[in-house]
C-alpha cells in the first residue's frame, strides 16, 4: 500500500531546483506544501481549454468550466466523506472558512452570556475570529487546557462545556505539537448541550484520512495549499440544514436568486455563500490535488509520515533537542516542534538554510500556546509525501552545525 517518497518527489518540479546551491530539503509543509506536476498541469489545462465563467452562460465553454469547477467540489466532498457536494462551500482557505461561520452562523446564534470554546493549542485563525465575536456580542471565549504531554485535558471537558456553550471550535491536528485531537469525544459532549462543532482541519486534511460523519462535525474547514493544491482555495463544509438556515456571507452576483431594487432572495446552497466570480482555476487545482492524494492513498500518506516522524523524533532526541508534544505516534502527525539549548530557533533556521534546509521558526501563529509551553518560539520541521529519511539526516547534521556556532 505504501509509496516510494523518492519517486513521489519526482512529481514535484520544485525539487529540480536547489537551495543555497544544495539539494532542496523542504521541511515546512505544515506552512504550505509543494505542488505536483499533476496539479500544475490541471490548472494550465483549465486556462487553455476550459476557461469561462461558471453557472452563468449556456455556451459549451462555460459548461466545460462549470463541469470542472463542480467536479472539484464533488472531489472535495468525497475527500472528507461528505455525502453531498451541497455541503461544500468554496472559500479562500481555512481562515476564510472560519470567518464565514463567525459572520453568518455565529452572529445569528451567539449572544451575550453565551460561550464559545476553543482549545489552548489553536492557530490564530481559530482564535482571533472568536475574540472578535466575543467583543462584538458579549459572549465569553474559553480555552480548553492542554496537559504537559501536549494533549487536550478531556478530564476537564465537563467544566468547559456548559449549558451556555454555543460553539466548540477546535483543530483536528495541531500545527505546533502535531497532536491529533479526539474530536469525536469533544463533539459528543458539545452536542449533548446543543452546541455546534467546527473542526479546523487545515493540518489534518493533507495528512490524515477522516470522515465528517465519524467526527460528527457540524462545520469543517481546510485549505488547498497545504495539501498539494494552489493557494487561494479552500473548503467550508457545513451540514446542509445549517447552511440552509444561515444568512449569506458576502453579497453580490451568483449568491442571489431574485433581486429587486430594495431586496433580494438567496441562491440555493452552496452558491448562497459564493458571491462573485470564484477562484475557478484554483478550485479546479484543489480538485486535482485531492485526486493526486487519493491516488497515493491517505492511509499510505499517514503510514509514511509516521515512519519519518518516528525517525526524526529519535534523531532529534539523540542530539539533545527538547521536543514539544506527545511522543506517541498514534496521537500525533508529522509536525515536530523542537528547541536546542543555547540556540535561538531563528538562528537555527538561518543556519540550516545554509545547508538547503527549510524549516520554520517562531510562534507558528499560536502565541498563547507558546506561552503555555513557556517558550517565545520553537523550530519546526514538518514532513510530507516527498520527504525521505535522507532529508531528516540532512536536517540533523545542519541542526548540529547550529550548536557549533554557539558553543
Ligand atoms: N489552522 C491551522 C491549524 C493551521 O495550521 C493554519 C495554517 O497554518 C490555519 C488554520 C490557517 O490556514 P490558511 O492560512 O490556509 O487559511
Amino acid at each position: 500500500m505504501s509509496f516510494d517518497p523518492s519517486v513521489v518527489r519526482k512529481d514535484f518540479p520544485i525539487f529540480e531546483t536547489e537551495a543555497r546551491g544544495k539539494r532542496l530539503v523542504y521541511l515546512d509543509s505544515a506552512n504550505t506544501s509543494q505542488k505536483p506536476r499533476q496539479v500544475l498541469e490541471r490548472i494550465q489545462l483549465f486556462y487553455e481549454t476550459e476557461n469561462a465563467n461558471v453557472h452563468r452562460a449556456v455556451y459549451e465553454l462555460s459548461e466545460k468550466a462549470t463541469a470542472a469547477y463542480e467536479g472539484a467540489r464533488a472531489a472535495c466532498a468525497r475527500f472528507i466523506g461528505s455525502e453531498s457536494a451541497r455541503s461544500i462551500v468554496f472559500t479562500r482557505g481555512t481562515t476564510e472558512s472560519i470567518n464565514v461561520i463567525r459572520f453568518t452562523w455565529a452572529r445569528e446564534n451567539v449572544r451575550e452570556g453565551d460561550e464559545v470554546l476553543i482549545t489552548e493549542m489553536e492557530h490564530h485563525s481559530n482564535l482571533i475570529p472568536w475574540q472578535l465575536l466575543a467583543g462584538e456580542t458579549g459572549a465569553t471565549l474559553r480555552h480548553l487546557p492542554i496537559g504537559d504531554d501536549g494533549r487536550l485535558r478531556l478530564d476537564l471537558l465537563e467544566d468547559y462545556i456548559t449549558d451556555r456553550t454555543k460553539l466548540v471550535s477546535l483543530s483536528l491536528m495541531s500545527n505546533v505539537l502535531g497532536t491529533i485531537n479526539p474530536v469525536r469525544a469533544v463533539a459528543d459532549a458539545a452536542h449533548a448541550v446543543g452546541a455546534k462543532v467546527l473542526v479546523d482541519a487545515a493540518q489534518a486534511a493533507p495528512h490524515l484520512s477522516f470522515d465528517v460523519n465519524d467526527l460528527d462535525a457540524d462545520f469543517l474547514a481546510y485549505s488547498s495549499h497545504k495539501m498539494c493544491g494552489p493557494t487561494g482555495a479552500g473548503v467550508l463544509y457545513g451540514r446542509e440544514e445549517l447552511l440552509e438556515e444561515m444568512p449569506p456571507f458576502h453579497g453580490g452576483g451568483e449568491m442571489i436568486r431574485e433581486v429587486w431594487a430594495d431586496r433580494a432572495t438567496w441562491n440555493e446552497i452552496p452558491y448562497k455563500f459564493e458571491a462573485g466570480t470564484p477562484n475557478l482555476a484554483q478550485a479546479v487545482g484543489m480538485g486535482a490535488a485531492v485526486e493526486y492524494l487519493e491516488t497515493l492513498g491517505m492511509d499510505a500518506v499517514r503510514e509514511h509520515e509516521m515512519e519519518l516522524t518516528a525517525y526524526a523524533l529519535e534523531r532529534l532526541a539523540g542530539i539533545g533537542a527538547t521536543i514539544y508534544g506527545s511522543r506517541d505516534l498514534s496521537q500525533r502527525g508529522g509536525v515536530v516542534s523542537f528547541n536546542l539549548d543555547g540556540v535561538h530557533p531563528h538562528d537555527m533556521s538561518t543556519i540550516v538554510d545554509q545547508e538547503g534546509v527549510c524549516i520554520r521558526a517562531g510562534h507558528h501563529c499560536a502565541q498563547p500556546l507558546m506561552r503555555r509551553l513557556g517558550v517565545p518560539a520553537t523550530a519546526r520541521a514538518s514532513f510530507y509525501i516527498y520527504n525521505t529519511t535522507e532529508d531528516v539526516d540532512v536536517l540533523i547534521d545542519a541542526v548540529e552545525k547550529s550548536k557549533g556556532w554557539f558553543a
